[in-house]
C-alpha cells in the first residue's frame, strides 16, 4: 500500500493553492465544498478561482510563489506549469510536515486526490496511486450508475431514526431485518425518487411492526418495476433501468428484450420468460398481469422488463392495472421506443424542417388480422409515419397509402433489428419497398418508417458506415 486513505475534515482549515489555472481551479471546487478558506498565490487567477477564494472568505495573492507562504496553510494544494516552483513548494511543505499535492506528479505528493462520487454523507473515494488513472474513470463511471443522486439522501433520513431503533430493537438480527427492509425496496424507491415525507412514514410505520416483532419476508418488499429495455443495445438502458435490473429478484421477460440486455440483470434473479411473438403468445397477457401480482404478494421485488417502451404497442398499461387495483407498488421506467432507436441508428430523423412537422407512431398489426386504418388522417405529405409491427401487413399498407393518395414515389425504409450489430436498412419508396423487402430475407422485429424524412438516410447513416 502507498497511500492511505483518510477522510481529511476541512471545515474552518485553510488551503493553500500555488497557481490559480484551469487545474488548480477543478481541485479548488472541491476543497471550497468540503468548507475550507482558500488563500491563492498566482500571478493569473481563472475568474471562478477568484469567486471561490472570495466566497470561502480567503484571500488571493496575485504574485509569484514565496517561501514564506508554506506557513498560510494546513495543506497545500501546487498546480503551476513550473516544475521548479513545484518542486520547491513540495519540499518546503514535506520539511515542516505539511500534506501537499503538486497536481500531476506523484512522487512530489504527501497526499493524493482520490477521485469521488459523492453521495453525502457517503463519499467514494477511488485512487490508483496515479498509475491506473483510466480504470479509475471506469470504476468511477460505473459507481455513478449503480448509486442513484439521491443515495445519500435515504442515508440523510435513516441516520434520523438511528438512535431510536438502537434502543426499540434488539442489537444483532431484529435491527438487521429492519435496516435491510428500509435499504431494499419500496421505502429506498421512495427516497430515491425524491418522495421523502412518504420514505419517512413508511420507516415510521416499519419500526412499530419491528418493535412488535412482526416484519416478516413478505413485508413491504413485493413490487414491481416496469421497465423499458430499449430496441436492443444495451448501451441505450437508462440509469434507472440498470439499477432496478441489478436488483430484481425474478424477471419477466418476452423475446423483444435483447440478450445484451438481459445479460445484465441480476445473476441469481429468477428468469421467467413469457414470450410474445405476434401470432405466438407463450404466456396468455391475462396470465402475465396476474403472475406480477402473485410474485409481488410472495414478496419479491418483480422486473417486467419489456423491449423499447412499455407505454408504447409494450401493453404496458394493461401490465399495471392489475397491480393498482391489488394496491401492490410499482414503477415505470421508459425506454428508448424501437422508433426512436431505429431512426437514430438508421440516420432517419423522424422530423426535419425540411420534410415533415410532425411524425405518427402507427401499429401494423391488427387483432383481426385486415388492416383497418384511418387513412385519410395518414396523407399529409410532411408527416413522418412509423409501423411498429408492420411487416406481414407492408405491402398492404404501402398499397392502401397510394390508393388513398399519398405519392407512390415517398420514400420508404424497413429497418430490421434496428441498434443491434444486425442492423439493415432497407430503402425504397412506397411503390417498389414490397418488392425489395420479398427479395430479402428479413427477420423480426423490423420498423417501417414512411416519409421524405427517409431521403437522408444515404447521407446520414452513420451506423452501418
Ligand atoms: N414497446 C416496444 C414496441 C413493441 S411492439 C417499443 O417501444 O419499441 C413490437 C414492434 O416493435 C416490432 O414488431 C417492431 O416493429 C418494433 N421493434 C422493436 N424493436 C425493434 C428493433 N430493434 N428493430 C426494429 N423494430 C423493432
Amino acid at each position: 500500500m502507498d497511500f492511505m486513505p483518510f477522510f481529511f475534515d476541512l471545515k474552518g482549515r485553510t488551503c493553500l493553492f500555488v497557481g490559480g489555472g484551469s487545474i488548480a481551479t477543478r481541485k479548488a471546487r472541491l476543497i471550497a465544498k468540503a468548507g475550507a478558506r482558500l488563500i491563492t498565490v498566482s500571478p493569473y487567477m481563472t475568474d471562478e478561482m477568484k469567486a471561490l477564494v472570495e466566497k470561502s472568505q480567503g484571500e488571493c495573492f496575485f504574485r509569484e510563489f514565496e517561501e514564506s507562504d508554506i506557513d498560510l496553510a494546513s495543506i497545500i494544494i501546487c498546480a503551476t506549469d513550473d516544475k521548479d516552483v513545484n518542486r520547491k513548494v513540495s519540499e518546503l511543505a514535506q520539511a515542516k510536515d505539511i500534506p501537499v499535492n503538486v497536481v500531476d506528479a506523484p512522487d512530489l505528493c504527501s497526499i493524493i486526490t482520490p477521485a469521488i462520487v459523492d453521495r453525502s454523507p457517503i463519499m467514494i473515494a477511488i485512487s490508483s496511486g496515479g498509475e491506473a488513472p483510466m480504470q479509475i474513470r471506469q470504476i468511477r463511471s460505473r459507481l455513478e450508475v449503480m448509486f442513484p443522486s439521491a443515495y445519500g439522501t435515504l442515508a440523510k433520513i435513516a441516520s434520523k431514526f438511528r438512535p431510536e431503533v438502537k434502543q426499540k430493537l434488539k442489537p444483532g438480527d431484529q435491527q438487521l431485518r429492519f435496516w435491510e427492509k428500509v435499504f431494499n425496496g419500496p421505502i429506498a424507491e421512495k427516497a430515491y425518487s425524491g418522495r421523502l415525507d412518504e420514505a419517512e412514514q413508511a420507516i415510521r410505520s416499519l419500526l412499530t411492526l419491528a418493535e412488535q416483532e412482526s416484519i416478516t419476508n413478505k413485508t413491504l418488499a413485493g413490487e414491481v418495476y416496469l421497465v423499458g429495455g430499449g430496441p436492443g443495445d444495451p448501451d441505450l438502458l437508462t440509469f434507472k433501468a440498470l439499477r432496478l435490473m441489478q436488483q430484481a429478484d425474478v424477471v419477466l421477460h418476452d423475446r423483444l428484450v435483447s440478450d445484451g440486455v438481459l445479460n445484465l440483470v441480476r445473476r441469481d434473479a429468477e428468469r421467467i420468460y413469457v414470450g410474445k411473438r405476434r401470432a405466438d403468445h407463450a404466456v396468455p397477457q391475462q396470465n402475465i398481469n396476474q403472475l406480477l401480482v402473485d410474485l409481488a404478494k410472495e414478496g419479491k421485488r418483480v422486473l417486467r422488463l419489456k423491449g423499447g417502451d412499455p407505454f408504447i404497442f409494450g401493453r404496458g398499461g394493461e401490465e399495471i392495472e392489475l397491480l393498482a387495483e391489488n394496491n401492490i407498488p410499482f414503477q415505470v421506467v421508459p425506454g428508448i421506443t424501437a422508433a426512436s432507436g431505429c431512426a437514430a441508428y438508421s440516420g432517419i430523423p423522424l422530423t426535419h424542417r425540411d420534410h415533415a412537422q410532425s411524425v405518427r407512431f402507427i401499429t401494423g398489426h391488427t387483432k383481426s388480422g385486415d388492416i383497418d386504418l384511418p387513412w385519410e388522417s395518414l396523407m399529409d405529405p410532411h408527416q413522418t409515419l412509423v409501423f411498429y409491427m408492420g411487416l406481414t401487413n407492408l405491402e398492404a399498407i404501402c398499397s392502401e397509402l397510394i390508393e388513398q393518395g399519398r405519392d407512390a414515389g415517398t420514400p420508404a425504409a424497413l429497418v430490421e433489428k434496428g441498434t443491434t450489430p444486425d442492423q439493415r436498412v432497407l430503402v425504397g419508396t412506397l411503390k417498389n419497398l414490397p418488392d425489395i423487402i420479398k427479395e430479402k430475407d428479413v427477420h423480426a422485429p423490423t420498423l417501417l418508417i414512411i416519409g421524405g424524412v427517409v431521403s437522408l438516410h444515404d447521407s446520414l447513416d452513420w451506423f452501418s458506415a
